[in-house]
């Protein structure tokens, strides 16, 4: 079990069952009391629950007021994207801040595979739609999507052909991706 006061991070063990129950800003998995946020510890031993207190981090206040973000994918799971919050609008952020995108907030339709429209390496430009760690992201919107991608098989840079195919410029590959909905000429 852990101390008082110990910094941990989302996913962190904090205790098992038989020593505490699953208080504030954690959650119970296969016996383990883990913190679902960024936080301290606090253990409270009167009613034997781990609780973590979320601290204040720089990048949330301004993500709070941000329209969109800069998130790059690192990694696609069968039913969200996971990375890393790279820009709040167009400043780069320092603090770690950790993301993802849902299966369901990727397009206005039914989604087989999220590698169809997402895939590690991804630079997407994103909508915040909460501000808890990780921070949950749409891409929905049609002027959401990925704004700068390298080719699967070569890592080469990837232009843009139509609504949703990009080229490889070395290798000439054409992949998928949900892209942002095209700029009018003159706008
Ligand atoms: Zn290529």
């Amino acid at each position: 079990m852990r101390g008082q006061s110990e910094f941990v991070f989302p996913g962190d063990e904090i205790g098992i069952i038989e020593e505490l129950l699953s208080g504030e800003g954690t959650y119970e998995e296969d016996g383990v009391v883990r913190a679902a946020v960024v936080g301290t510890t606090f253990v409270d031993m009167i009613y034997r629950k781990g609780n973590v207190i979320t601290n204040r981090r720089p990048g949330f206040t301004a993500l709070k007021k941000a329209k969109f973000v800069y998130f790059q994918v690192e990694q696609v799971k069968e039913d969200s994207a996971v990375g890393t919050i790279i820009g709040i609008e167009d400043r780069p952020v320092s603090s770690h801040l950790s993301a993802y995108i849902h299966i369901s907030q990727i397009v206005n339709r039914r989604v087989e595979r999220i590698t169809d429209y997402l895939k590690p390496g991804d630079v997407v430009k994103a909508k915040p739609l909460g501000f808890t760690l990780p921070v949950p992201l749409t891409i929905k919107q049609p002027d959401l999507g990925v704004v700068l991608a390298k080719c699967s098989i070569c890592g080469g840079d990837m232009v843009q052909i139509d609504e949703e195919h990009l080229r490889c410029t070395v290798c000439k590959n054409v992949e998928t991706r949900k892209l942002p909905e095209a700029r009018r000429r003159g706008s």
